[in-house]
């Protein structure tokens, strides 16, 4: 790309800046990050292709409103820390969104230049551009004054950090009770380490802890304590709940239970949070299977199958009971997935896992689907074709069909449920408890990292309002 006036110029008919992706057959044997980003002077040449539109589109596709045409001018401008600060005004976590949000049907999905035919401004990769600079330009936000007030938020996820982070700096007094020993959440847990780098999460929870943020880990709220307490005797204001959306569903058939047989959340959680794949170095083992089969079509059946790739598998299947063009995963990972050697089966469902004689599972029987009619969710609804019954050898199997909400926290909470068991909350966060806000996962079921953040930040707002009245800004 020429520089004009000391400026890369791009023409935004050009295609879009290719993302720095490390090639397939290497990258899918080890954890390291996929996409390495965009250089600065990748950065610049994107930027220019921007056509900084009057009314940007962009904006109304991203659940938060970020002021996308104001930093892709800032980083036209080399002012990244501006950039950086526009970002902040409405999204916490650029490093994670660049990364992970499902863009093509949020901001760049909206993008003009996809009506003329034209590859869409790299809107994440501009973003976690600016994100990855936070330590080099970024300045930690100006906290106000204590205001006296103390909040407690349950569960360390994108929707917990987004309240607490938003509350800290209107002068709450925020404790944050998470379950596990470390915060973050599904990024930590869930989403592998080849996708958002640990050190990522670790980073923005040690930026909450400058706020003066404190965390209390190893707290199972629900368990170790329950709503009146947090009120009666530890003394909060108010409450956030953000436990997420983290039951497993089953297949609920027959072998489900064999060893060798994970359900994704667990398999995620041993690789991710408990580092199964340096075993013995760390004390949690992991089944490194040889032919192994995860069944899903989302994110998380992407994530476990590229996950089992890495841990050495000759094959991976994933077996899916639609087609490929009604999965639920982000392109981006779709196509990753296929580029590592992930082969996809559709229209398949599974009906038992069977034991070989050391007890393990060793095959999965399997049945064909064809599209019907379309279900609640418009997608045309898998189909049984008689008759169709068929087996696949292997060692592992993954299922990653969804997760329900585990009510138990949200129960000690006292507040209305649904007959899902998730909160019912306004889009305040505000629950049947006057005390209690709550959003994220635990509210809208499975859903996003920047819808659960939009909650969090809004629900910050409500408790600032409702305790502090005219003060709250
Ligand atoms: P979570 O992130 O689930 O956080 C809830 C936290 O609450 C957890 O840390 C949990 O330990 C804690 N908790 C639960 N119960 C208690 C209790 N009783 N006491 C104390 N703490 C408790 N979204 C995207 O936008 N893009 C993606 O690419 C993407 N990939 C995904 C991959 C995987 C494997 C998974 C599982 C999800 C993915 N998602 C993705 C979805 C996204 O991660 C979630 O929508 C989001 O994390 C929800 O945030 P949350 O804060 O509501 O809940
Ligand atoms: Fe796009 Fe997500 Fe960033 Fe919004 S937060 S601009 S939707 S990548």
């Amino acid at each position: 790309m020429p520089l004009v006036n000391g400026k890369y110029r791009a023409n935004n008919k050009d295609p879009r800046v290719p993302a720095n992706e490390v090639p397939a057959e290497v990258r899918a044997k080890n954890f390291e990050p996929v996409d390495t980003g965009y250089t600065t002077e990748d950065a610049l040449e994107e930027a220019n292709r921007c056509l900084d539109c009057k009314k940007p589109m962009c904006v109304k596709g991203c659940p938060v409103g970020i002021d996308i045409p104001t930093f892709i001018r800032q980083i036209r401008e080399e002012d990244f820390a501006g950039g950086l600060a526009t970002i902040r005004e409405s999204n916490m976590l650029p490093s994670v969104c660049g990364r992970v949000c499902p863009q093509e049907n949020q901001c760049e999905g909206n993008c003009i230049l996809n009506r003329t035919g034209n590859d869409p401004i790299a809107i994440g990769q501009l973003e976690r551009f600016l994100g990855d600079m936070t330590e080099s330009v970024g300045a930690t936000p100006v906290c106000k004054p204590a205001n006296g007030k103390k909040v407690a938020v349950v569960g360390s996820g994108p929707s917990g950090i987004a309240c607490a982070g938003a509350l800290a700096r209107e002068g709450f007094d925020v404790t944050v009770y998470e379950a596990f020993q470390t915060g973050g959440g599904v990024l930590t847990y869930g989403i592998p380490e080849f996708r958002l780098p640990k050190a990522i999460v670790k980073r923005e929870i040690d930026g909450l802890k400058d706020l003066g943020v404190k965390f209390e880990y190893d707290a199972v709220v629900g368990r170790l304590y329950d709503g009146d307490e947090f009120f009666n005797d530890m003394g909060y204001d108010a409450m956030y709940m953000a436990v997420g959306a983290g039951l497993p569903k089953f297949l609920n058939i027959p072998g489900e239970n064999l060893p060798g047989v994970f359900c994704a959340n667990e398999y995620l959680t041993r690789v991710n949070l408990m580092k199964a794949m340096d075993f013995p170095v760390f004390d949690t083992p992991i089944k490194h299977g040889k032919n192994v089969v995860v069944f899903g079509g989302g994110n998380v059946a992407m994530d476990a199958a590229r996950t089992a790739l890495r841990l050495g598998a000759d094959s991976v299947t994933l077996a899916y009971r639609r087609t490929e063009k009604e999965m639920p995963a982000r392109v981006a990972e779709l196509h990753h997935a296929k580029e590592e050697g992930v082969r996809v089966m559709e229209l398949v469902s599974p009906l038992e896992f069977e034991a070989g004689e050391d007890g393990f599972v060793a095959k999965v029987k399997l049945e064909r689907m064809e599209l019907g009619e379309p279900d609640e969710s418009g997608r045309r609804r898998p189909v049984r074709v008689e008759g169709s019954e068929f087996e696949l050898p292997c060692d592992v199997a993954v299922t990653a069909i969804g997760t329900n909400a585990n009510p138990f926290a949200s129960m000690a909470a006292d507040v209305d449920l649904n007959k899902w068991g998730y909160i019912e909350a306004d889009e305040d966060g505000k629950t049947s408890n006057p005390k209690v806000w709550a959003g994220g996962d635990i509210v809208t079921g499975a859903a996003t990292v920047i819808l659960a953040m939009g909650a969090g930040k809004q629900a910050a707002a409500s408790i600032a309002k409702t305790l502090l009245g005219d003060d709250a800004e």
